[in-house]
C-alpha cells in the first residue's frame, strides 16, 4: 500500500505549495488529478458515491467534503483543509492537511496545530494490542483540553481495496474500549475539530460538511499499517508524512 499512500501525499504536497490568496479550489483540484494520473495513479475520489472531484477542499466554517469550484476563491487567512486520496495497483492511500492560506488567525492557526497533534498523539497508539478507544481517546482528551470540539459524525475508517473499509475509527472514545488493533490492519485516522461547536449540517451540494455556528475546522489525517513494529505511516513520500502548515511553502 505504500505506493498508494506516497502518491495521496505527494498530490497532497503539492496542492498546498499551490495554495495562496487568489487561487480557486477548482484549480487545486485539477493539479492534483494531474499528478496523480501522471504517476500512474487514479484519483480516489473522483466518482465515489459520485463525488465530482479528485479532491475534498473544505475552507474555513467548511468541516470536509468541500467540492472544488471555479467560484471558490482563497482569500487571506483563509484556513483549507485540502483531503486527496489515489488508488495503485488498486490498492488506497488516504490522507488530508489544512493549510493556512497566506496568515491566520492565531486562535485558526492554534486549532490547525492541535488537530495536527490530536492525528500525532493518535498514531502513537496504533499498536498491536490496544484497542480503538484508545486512539480515539488520545484525539478527544488533546483536543478538549484546548477547548476545542470533536465532531463526531464522520470518523476514520479501514482502509483496503477500497477507501472506507471497517472498522470505524472514531475522534472520541475510552481507553481500553473498542475493536482490538492488530498486526496487519490499516486505518486512516482523521481527527475533525472544530473552533467552535461541532454540531454540523450538510450544503444543498449533499457533500460539504458546515459547522452549524459556522466556526472554523480542521482536518488531518494519514494512512497507518499496525505492524508488530509500531504504526507505519503508509502515506509518506520522500519528504516524510507531513506538509508544511503554510500554503504556497514549496512553490
Ligand atoms: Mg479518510
Amino acid at each position: 500500500m505504500k505506493p498508494a499512500g506516497a502518491l495521496s501525499k505527494m498530490a497532497l504536497r503539492r496542492v498546498g505549495a499551490h495554495i495562496r490568496p487568489g487561487v480557486t479550489t477548482a484549480e487545486l483540484d485539477r493539479i492534483a488529478e494531474q499528478i496523480i494520473r501522471l504517476h500512474g495513479g487514479v484519483p480516489a475520489f473522483k466518482g465515489y458515491g459520485g463525488f465530482p472531484a479528485s479532491i475534498c477542499s473544505s475552507v474555513n466554517a467548511q468541516i470536509v467534503h468541500g467540492i472544488p469550484s471555479t467560484e471558490t476563491v482563497l482569500e487571506e487567512g483563509d484556513i483549507v483543509s485540502i483531503d486527496t486520496g489515489a488508488v495503485v495497483d488498486g490498492w488506497v492511500g488516504d490522507n488530508a492537511w489544512t493549510f493556512y492560506c497566506g496568515e491566520p488567525d492565531p486562535i485558526d492557526r492554534e486549532l490547525c496545530e492541535v488537530t495536527r497533534d490530536c492525528l500525532k498523539r493518535a498514531i502513537a497508539m496504533a499498536i498491536p494490542g490496544n484497542h480503538l478507544g484508545d486512539i480515539g481517546a488520545a484525539v478527544q482528551e488533546y483536543a478538549e483540553r484546548h477547548g476545542f470540539g470533536i465532531v463526531r459524525e464522520y470518523v476514520g475508517h479501514g482502509v483496503g481495496h477500497v477507501m472506507h473499509e471497517e472498522p470505524n475509527v472514531p475522534n472520541y472514545g475510552r481507553r481500553g474500549r473498542g475493536v482490538r488493533l492488530q498486526a496487519g490492519m490499516v486505518i486512516a485516522i482523521e481527527p475533525m475539530i472544530t473552533r467552535g461547536n461541532p454540531k454540523n449540517e450538510t450544503m444543498p451540494n449533499r457533500w460539504t460538511v458546515v459547522t452549524r455556528d459556522r466556526s472554523t475546522a480542521a482536518h488531518y489525517e494519514n494512512t497507518i499499517a499496525i505492524t508488530d513494529d509500531g504504526p507505519v505511516i503508509l502515506t509518506q513520500d520522500a519528504e516524510g508524512p507531513w506538509c508544511p502548515m503554510e500554503g504556497g511553502a514549496l512553490a
